[in-house]
């Protein structure tokens, strides 16, 4: 059988620890006796990252910015732990972080919907994805305690001098007092990130704040919306049959419960980070949600939701069994080669990122699955596999179906 053609390199990060295991497996068994795989490699491997001062990270994101399609392997974000494990130079920044500040983009996670695993919500019977603003607010706030009587202000000083003040309380006992922010640029790229996300999934999307009682801030991020909407996207909706749908958060969060899902949902920075724990954990687990980042030029990383999976690296490290679930990075791939297949006009290449999708989803219906998915399934009599046996199993059903 020939291999399935690639034309541009994917920009391929790897990672640490059992995702790292996985990453390895996945390629041997599930793409490269298929796929001609081409990509342009970046280790970013705790160690890697201390050898070359976290300088491959940024290499790794200005590659996206050439290629356009990077996949990557999730990575350890050092604490002061991790520091002494790996006896590094310097507590190294999240990779995410630095890349995410590259490529100025939105992380949309969706869950991976499959049978014999209900979502908590009985009427959700289409994947949520939510869109996360990355930006400011309460993540960028600075803070003081008030320790009695007085007032305070917010002052804002223009270049040339002038000021203007709005008070904030004034305090006749003990408080507490915050400033935040944001940026109209960052909230537009938000907005851009979220329309042509919505329009290159064909999924209606619904944004909300409280512009009811925020009348400055939150009224400014619905607006840029509403604006880059009308001017930049609305003729697009049409044509393509969905809608951009504004309301206010809190009825928002009631319409979910009650809809059936299949929509994106752009958060602010506080709502994403909230829901999107809500979300994963009614959809089943973190193991089975997509990530990826999409910037507003139109660049894409695509990753696991979850972590590198630390304890089960340590067991695999003692040579025992392990059961990891390596759907979510499966998933990576093929959303990284179905959008390589599209930007390159490979339809073969996008039909092999359908079936190995199916051939995984279809394999867990089947009834084998890891050890996490079989302490919440539905389904009777299922067969729980190990790590690498799993992914030779998905190997197996997908031979079957090409
Ligand atoms: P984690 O790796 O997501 O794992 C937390 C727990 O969730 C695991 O111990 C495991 O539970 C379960 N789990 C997660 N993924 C699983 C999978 N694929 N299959 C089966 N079970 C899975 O989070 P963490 O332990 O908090 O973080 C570990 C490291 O990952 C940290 O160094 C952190 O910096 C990094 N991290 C990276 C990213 C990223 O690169 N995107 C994101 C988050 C965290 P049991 O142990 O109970 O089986
Ligand atoms: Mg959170």
């Amino acid at each position: 059988m020939s291999k399935i053609e690639m034309k541009t390199p994917l920009v391929e990060m790897d990672g640490d620890e059992m995702t790292r295991i996985l990453w390895q497996y996945i390629k041997d068994e599930l793409l490269l006796p298929f796929v001609d795989l081409k990509t342009e490699y970046y280790d970013l491997g705790l160690e890697h990252r201390n050898e070359t001062d976290d300088q491959v990270t940024f290499d790794s994101a200005y590659a996206t910015k050439k290629y356009g399609v990077a996949v990557k392997c999730a990575t350890i974000t050092p604490n002061a732990a991790r520091v002494e494990e790996y006896n590094l130079k310097e507590m190294w920044k999240s990779p995410n972080g630095t890349i995410r500040a590259i490529l100025d983009g939105t992380v949309f996670r969706a869950p991976i919907q499959v049978k014999g695993i209900t979502p908590c919500v009985r009427n959700w019977e289409k994947p949520i994805t939510i869109a996360r603003h990355a930006y400011g607010d309460v993540y960028k706030a600075s803070e003081m305690k008030i320790p009695g009587p007085g007032k305070v202000e917010l002052v804002y000083t223009a270049e040339d001098g002038t000021e203007e003040r709005v008070l904030v309380h004034e305090f006749k006992e003990a408080g507490v007092a915050q400033g935040m922010h944001n940026l109209v640029p960052s909230i537009e790229s938000f907005a851009r990130s979220c329309f042509t996300y919505a329009l290159d999934t064909k999924q209606t999307l619904w944004f909300a704040t409280k512009d009811t009682i925020s009348k400055k801030y939150d009224h400014t991020f619905k607006d840029v919306f509403q604006e880059i909407f009308d001017k930049e996207f609305k003729e697009k909706f049409d044509a393509a049959g969905i809608e951009y749908f504004y309301t206010l958060i809190d009825d928002a969060v009631a319409r979910v419960m009650k809809s059936k899902g299949g929509f994106i949902w752009a958060c602010k920075n506080y709502d994403g980070d909230v829901m999107s724990d809500m979300l994963s954990s009614a959809f089943g687990s973190l193991a089975m949600m997509t990530s990826v980042l999409v910037s507003p030029q139109g660049f894409y990383e695509y990753e696991a939701a979850h972590g590198t999976v630390q304890r089960h690296y340590y067991k695999h490290l003692k040579g025992e069994e392990t059961s990891t679930n390596p759907v979510a990075t499966i998933f990576a791939w093929t959303g990284a080669l179905r959008k390589r297949g599209e930007l390159d006009e490979l339809p073969e290449l996008m039909k092999f990122a359908d079936l190995l999708e199916k051939a995984t989803i279809s394999t867990i219906e089947s009834g084998t699955m890891t050890k996490d998915l079989a302490l919440i399934t539905e389904l009777e009599n299922v067969t729980t596999l190990n790590t690498e046996n799993f992914i030779k199993a998905i190997r197996t059903t997908l031979e079957g179906l090409m």
